[in-house]
């Protein structure tokens, strides 16, 4: 973290510290006074009624003080709380044991008072530096041919990657300069090395492994090198490269979206700071009512839930956020003091996910939900991609190109939707075999990938048809990047058995012009498609407005 940020964030979270500081001694006299006033209430009633509110407020500090540093007031609120909880469960609550309840909770706010109590200095998340961009990757490999053969390859996908045949001259060129991941092949007694570098450095470089078999042993010395990928040969290389994606996707990629619903503004100020700070975007939502449209609007990847809030639970939301399938890959995770572990499960049996237990420390938090975030964003990435391809699927480019249409219409900049098909893929498939055909449609696939920008989004709209979305991007400008996708693809050689063939394509593509939804443009771009198919093929035509 750079010192301005730091001290940015440091008065940011002081500045909280005071506002909390401030409450609490409101809090603190209405504590005070409720509890000097329960037992001068006469009717059982009236007394369970006082007890339940001051179970409540020991409840919500229990969750808060230790959060903002006062630990002591923290644990010892949950200690108080526990046992007003006992008195409110017990059949036939005694005189004796609430006069001695009324005195804890009158002492604990005098010692608070009386500044005796335990504080810790609220602890800063550290910032993670994001990488930077580039993808530079380091190949160990003895064989010089199969590492010429991978640097060749992969570089053709845009990698600058650099071989070493051996783990000195890795380790040397690591101690000079970082590359974004390492791709080890596996000969005999690497890994240990490679255990040893990682282990040497601030973080773990992202890793791929090439090993000989897939066998137990093989993996768990790969996981314990920090793989995150492991291949056997024959390398698929494809599958390689999309897993190399993956990986330095996640680190290169948006920031995570979290969602903040709790009714104590400051204490969701304090949650928010600490992960914005992790470089997540948050959003936070005190009035619960507004939850549908937040979450339409936000499009969170993940929801923080305050367990109690004063007009709905958070099992309340969580049931009602799960009634919608669009939020399926959510997940719903409680934060709150609730410690028993029974009540968590009965929670969790109605909805939710995980509990976060309050108080947490800053650093405590921002690691949980990094790791159920990142957890959710990969298992989302494997459902809408296409396993073939790599690519999105029907349903998500569709959405992907909703969202950049409604994206460029309200920035006015010009957005190309581009749809392509193979030319004749019926005949390549009768004459090579299936395998062989998916085999062009991978490649062409890769070609795409390279050779558009990363805002780019590109889908398989069907089985060889396929969409590509290009924000601010004309289309003459569009027709000219296709162009040379096309002229590549058609100059590939594909292999099956001892015979050769090439194949080629058609495109069309429309341009946002003031009103159209994307419906209208993927309509129009078809309609270019067609015509390219009728004038010939291998040919990308600009569809006319309506
Ligand atoms: P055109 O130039 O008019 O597009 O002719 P075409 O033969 O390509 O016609 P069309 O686009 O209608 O053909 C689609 C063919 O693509 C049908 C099917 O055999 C083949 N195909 C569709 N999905 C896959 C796939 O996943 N793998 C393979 N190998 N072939 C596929
Ligand atoms: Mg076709
Ligand atoms: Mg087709």
């Amino acid at each position: 973290m750079n010192d301005s940020a730091g001290d940015t964030l440091r008065s940011q979270l002081q500045a909280l510290n005071e506002k909390f500081a401030e409450r609490l001694n409101d809090e603190l006299t209405e504590l005070d006074q409720r509890a000097e006033q329960l037992p001068q209430a006469r009717e059982q009633e009236q007394r369970r009624h006082m007890m339940f509110d001051l179970h409540e407020r020991l409840h919500r500090l229990a969750g808060t003080a230790g959060t903002f540093g006062f630990t002591t007031l923290g644990e010892q609120s949950r200690v108080l709380e526990q046992r007003a909880a006992r008195w409110l469960d017990a059949a036939k609550p005694s005189g004796q044991a609430l006069s001695a309840f009324v005195s804890a909770v009158r002492q604990l706010v005098a010692a608070e008072r009386a500044g005796s109590l335990e504080r810790t200095p609220a602890m800063h998340a550290e910032r993670q530096d994001a990488m930077a961009a580039g993808c530079r990757i380091y190949l160990l490999e003895q064989d010089e041919e199969a590492g010429q053969a991978m640097c060749q390859t992969l570089g053709n996908f845009g990698y600058e990657v650099l071989l070493f045949p051996e783990i000195a001259l890795l380790q040397t060129a690591v101690q000079g300069q970082l590359p974004d991941a390492l791709i080890v092949s596996q000969h005999d007694g690497e890994l240990d090395a490679v255990s040893a570098l990682q282990q040497s450095l601030d973080a773990p470089l992202p890793l791929l492994v090439i090993g000989h078999r897939v066998d137990f042993v093989s993996q768990l010395a790969a996981v314990r090198a920090g793989a995150k990928g492991y291949f056997t040969r024959p390398l698929d290389v494809t599958r390689l490269e999309n897993s190399l994606e993956n990986i330095l996707n996640l680190q290169l990629s948006e920031p995570y979206r979290v969602l903040i619903i709790d009714d104590d503004e400051d204490l969701a100020a304090r949650y928010s700071l600490v992960l914005r700070n992790s470089q997540m975007l948050v959003e936070t939502l005190s009035d619960p009512s507004q939850l549908f449209d937040v979450m339409r609007a936000f499009n969170p990847e993940m929801v923080l839930l305050d367990m109690n809030m004063p007009e709905f639970t958070g099992i309340e939301l969580a049931q009602m956020i799960r009634l919608n399938d669009e939020w399926l890959r959510v997940p719903i995770i409680y934060l709150s003091a609730e410690t028993d572990i029974n009540r968590q499960m009965a929670a969790l049996l109605k909805a939710g996910d995980d509990f976060i237990t309050k108080p947490i420390s800053d650093n405590a938090l921002a690691a949980a939900v990094y790791s159920h975030v990142q957890r959710a964003r990969s298992l989302s990435m494997a459902l809408s991609r296409d396993s073939l391809t790599g690519l999105l699927k029907h349903a998500d480019i569709k959405e992907q190109a909703a969202l950049e249409v409604e994206r460029a219409l309200r920035s006015g900049k010009p957005t190309s939707v581009v749809m392509l098909d193979l030319d004749h893929f019926k005949q390549v498939n009768d004459q090579y075999g299936h395998a062989a055909g998916d085999n062009v449609i991978r490649s062409l696939a890769n070609l795409m990938r390279q050779r558009l920008r990363r805002i780019d989004s590109i889908g398989r709209y069907g089985g060889e048809e396929f969409v590509a979305v290009l924000p601010d991007c004309p289309a003459d400008q569009a027709k000219r990047i296709f162009d040379e996708i096309r002229e590549r693809f058609a100059a590939l050689t594909f292999h099956a058995g001892a015979r050769t063939f090439s194949v080629s394509l058609s495109a069309g593509i429309s341009e946002t012009n003031g009103s159209a939804s994307a419906s209208t443009l993927l309509e129009r771009a078809d309609q270019g498609l067609y015509a390219a198919k009728h004038r010939g093929r291998n040919q990308v035509q600009i569809a006319q407005p309506d």
